[in-house]
């Protein structure tokens, strides 16, 4: 039983194909005079983002024989061999760096969100751990004790996790430093 991501998934790739084909017909019949092939990069470049490099690649490798069998049926006329092969070249390595760049776009973003939730989680854990903490982080006196020396510390930077964790006088100082 197929999960629901790879289910996700099998319904993206079905849905880029389908594009894939009905783009090729349409090509067809509108004749090999008018060009689609930006059109051909819309399926890749949702492969690309949704599925990730090698379905992307697999799709581009569709999106060439789409477009070159299109081509051929409505009648589009090489003198030689070598323009054809040239072309299809030419459209595949277009497929393949759009899909290439997305991909890596995409992976990219992933990760930095990826990121972005760890240091959150981290910064909460800190919070909690600040809160447990029996003493000062700035003065190292214990917290509940009223302390007439904290101004003596110099005030660094504290991150703001800590700011449950700090006595009564360095909390006053640190409002005063803001
Ligand atoms: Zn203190």
């Amino acid at each position: 039983m197929p999960t629901k991501t790879r289910r996700h998934k099998i319904l993206i790739c079905l849905a880029c194909l389908a594009m894939l084909a009905m783009l090729g017909w349409v090509d067809y019949i509108t004749g090999y005079e008018l060009g689609f092939f930006v059109f051909y990069s819309a399926p890749v470049g949702i492969a690309a983002w949704q599925l990730g490099r090698w379905p992307a690649v697999g799709m581009s490798l569709v999106a060439s024989f789409a477009w070159a069998l299109a081509d051929s049926y409505s009648g589009a006329k090489y003198s030689t061999r070598f323009a054809l092969y040239w072309n299809n070249s030419i459209h595949f390595a277009s497929f393949i760096i759009n899909a290439v760049a997305i991909a890596r776009i995409k992976a990219e973003l992933d990760r930095r969100h990826q990121l972005a939730a760890e240091l959150e989680a981290l910064r909460q854990t800190l919070r909690v751990v600040a809160k447990q903490l029996p003493t000062c982080p700035r003065c190292g006196h214990l917290r509940d004790q009223s302390d007439s020396t904290a101004s003596a510390v110099p005030v660094s930077p504290l991150p703001p996790e800590l700011a449950e964790a700090l006595c009564a006088s360095c909390r006053l100082l640190e409002l005063q430093a803001k």
